[in-house]
Order: structure tokens, then sequence, then C-alpha cells
């Protein structure tokens, strides 16, 4: 049953990888740290389309220069001040344009306060987040299950790919498929750790070019859709 190889194959990644290290996940480490959502929105935009590294490095200039991160302040800085900041890993601009707008809406609709929506039915609180500026359904998911511990799943790259060739999902599955496939296939208090575990079998295993299949700890239980 699929069910059951699927929790199969995170236990040997649990056991395989250990402890996960927060200093692999920026918008974990911050929302472990900080319990604060919009600091922990801010770094899952500093994560899109770059390494954890950039991403780290970025988040780390932005604190030092305003070590309190709220809406407000972000909402008075310039683009060009921002990007200046958290341009490692590239897309500087873009990503600085999208957390001042983002931080002007949350001002204005939420009061700067987005721990109300993450008190709402999980659905509802999702798609009221999915509202703000340069949030999609990743970076909502990411708040939902790691400052409101709702039972949801994040689907990023890794994440998407290796669903794909462990079998869980079809070739043409789009975010919400594979979100809800996984909700399926893990229970509730499992999902977190999917999610984490999966992103690194992606990283170090199931890369996108040149998968590691020979050395891949799951091999035996794996569908090799590739
Ligand atoms: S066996 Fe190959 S395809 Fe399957 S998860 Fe491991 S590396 Fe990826």
């Amino acid at each position: 049953m699929l069910k059951e190889r699927a929790h199969k194959i995170l236990r040997i990644l649990k056991s395989t990888f250990g402890e996960v290290d927060l200093n692999e996940f920026l918008a974990f480490k911050v929302a472990l740290e900080t319990r604060d959502p919009f600091e922990t929105l801010v770094a899952t935009i500093l994560t899109q389309n770059t390494n954890e590294k950039n991403a780290f490095k970025s988040y780390f200039s932005l604190k030092k220069k305003f070590p309190k991160i709220t809406p407000s302040v972000l909402a008075s800085s310039t683009i060009d001040e921002l990007s200046s900041l958290i341009s490692h890993g590239g897309l500087g601009y873009v990503k600085a344009k999208r957390i001042i707008e983002a931080s002007k809406y949350i001002l204005k609709k939420f009061k700067g306060d987005l721990s109300t929506i993450l008190k709402k039915p999980l659905e509802k609180a999702r798609t009221e987040l999915m509202m703000i500026p340069g949030v999609g359904p990743k970076t909502a998911d990411i708040l939902l299950l790691m400052i409101a511990n709702k039972p949801t799943v994040p689907v990023d790259t890794h994440v998407m790919r290796v669903s794909y060739r462990l079998g869980f999902i079809a070739k043409n599955a789009k975010y919400e498929d594979v979100r809800r496939k996984l909700i399926e296939l893990f229970c509730p208090d499992k999902r977190l750790e999917a999610h984490l575990y999966l992103i690194l079998l992606g990283r170090r295993f199931c890369t996108a070019r040149k998968p590691k299949c020979n050395i891949c700890p799951i091999s035996e239980f794996c569908a090799k859709v590739i």
C-alpha cells in the first residue's frame, strides 16, 4: 500500500539523515526561533529561487540592519535599500518589492498582525494568506505548518520532484495535487517531517540531474519514475 510505503520511506530517511539541522532550513529556523509569522514570511520570500546558503546571507544582512523585522519597519524602506541587503543569489529587487508590498498590505488589512489569520481554520487561513502580495501556496503552507501547527504540507521543487520519482504523484501534478496527496499519505503529526526529509532526500540523493539511485537509502522502496 502506498501509505505504508510512504511511512517506511520516511522512517528510513529519518534514520539516514538524523536530526534536522536548522542551519539548512532558513524558514524553519526563523519560525522555531522567533515564532513570528511576519519574520517567517520574509524568510520564506528570501528562500525563493535561491539556495539556503544565499537565503541565510540575505536574512542575516537584513537582520543586521533591522534587528526587528516588522511590517511597519519594512514598509517604510525603499526597494533599493532592501534589495541591497537581500541580493545574495539574485532577484534582490524582485524580492524587495514583494516584501515591501506584503508589508504594506499586512499593515493595512491586518494592522501588522498575522496571528488572527493563523487562528482561522486551515483552508480559510490559507486563502487569506494567499491574498497577500508575494505570498503563494508554499509560503502560506510554511506559515500554517511551522507557526500555526496546521496539518498541511508545503511543496517546494525538491518535494515536487521527489514525490514524482517515488511514484506518489502523476507527471503533470500541480502544487495542489501534490499537497493533497502528501496530506493523504502522511498523518498530521508526520507532515512537518515529511516536508523536511523529502527536501533532504532531494538535495542529497534525488538531485534534479543524475539522481544517485545506486547509493540512495530508499532505493528499494522507490518507484524510480525518472
Ligand atoms: S532511488 Fe533514485 S529516484 Fe528514487 S528517491 Fe532515490 S535517488 Fe530518487
